[in-house]
């Protein structure tokens, strides 16, 4: 009796150690196949967003170059495109390694005492003519003396970037963009907002993590993206001791908040 029951012990022992095997090797295998369907949307969606400026960029100059385009006015308009279209690739090319920079822990920073107020204008005059184009109101409340903060300028440009290529991206009808600069109990914030389709929830914890996109929505699920940009900031923001802040009300508009350390007080 005691043997049969020392058996069956070992037995239901081992059917445990079993069914623990058999789930581990479930969990792995599905984590696999995630990360796999994970890589490959990000190799689909950078492809797509390369794709458009280079075949823009392929028949505006072929046109160029069997003469048809006569008049000199015509030929800017084609030389303007093919220029922005390049810089739009250019700057698709940037992003990837910047991210596979930070990916490797190779992104270094150069941190420096900057004024942000001149940083935002440096920055939204490479916007100006863009937003007049495209029928954008951009907003700019930059507060007076503010305390110079520790960051490195260039890092913080991208991040920049980042946030006004996503406010432009995921506007809809009401083409409004606001940035503010202020103090907020002691730190340096720096705020993009827009009033665009905004985010749900749910997807707000998630939309820092790397290759993460939300594809529910009409304008979400046709707007180009890799799904790095926001990963990148989140990074860049951490290096810099600093916080960002989401608001975001769906079908109504976003906000993206970065806090940075101030040498004041509290
Ligand atoms: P993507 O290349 O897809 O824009 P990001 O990392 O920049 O990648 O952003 C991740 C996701 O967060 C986007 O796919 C988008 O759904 C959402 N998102 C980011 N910024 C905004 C915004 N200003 N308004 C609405 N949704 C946004």
């Amino acid at each position: 009796n005691e043997r049969r029951k020392n058996n069956i012990i070992i037995v239901v022992l081992m059917d445990i150690v079993l069914l623990i095997g058999a789930w581990f090797v479930y969990r792995n295998v599905r984590n696999e196949i995630k990360l796999a369907q994970i890589k490959s949307d990000f190799v689909s969606n950078v492809s797509h967003e390369i794709k458009t400026p280079l075949a823009l960029i392929n028949m505006y100059s072929e046109t160029l170059e069997m003469g048809r385009i006569t008049t000199d006015e015509k030929k800017i308009e084609y030389y303007k495109t093919i220029n922005k279209e390049a810089r739009r690739l250019s700057r698709m090319v940037d992003k990837i390694l910047s991210f596979s920079k930070i990916e490797n822990g190779k992104r270094e920073y150069i941190f420096s005492q900057t004024d942000i107020n001149e940083i935002v204008e440096r920055v939204i005059s490479t916007y100006q003519h863009h937003f007049k184009n495209s029928n954008f109101i951009c907003e700019f409340n930059l507060a007076e003396d503010l305390p110079l903060i520790n960051i490195d300028e260039e890092a913080i440009i991208d991040v920049l970037n980042n946030l006004i290529d996503n406010a432009i991206k995921y506007s809809d009808n009401t083409k409004l963009i606001e940035i503010n600069t202020g103090i907020k109990a002691t730190r340096v914030y720096v705020e993009v907002k827009d009033s665009g389709i905004g985010i749900k929830e749910k997807d707000q914890a998630l939309i820092f993590d790397k290759f993460y996109r939300v594809t529910h929505g009409h304008l979400a699920h046709h707007a180009k993206g890799s799904g790095i940009g926001l990963n990148i900031v989140k990074h860049i923001i951490d290096s810099h001791n600093g916080e960002i802040e989401v608001q975001s009300s769906y079908g109504h508009g976003s906000s993206f908040t970065l806090f940075f350390q101030s040498p004041l007080k509290s």
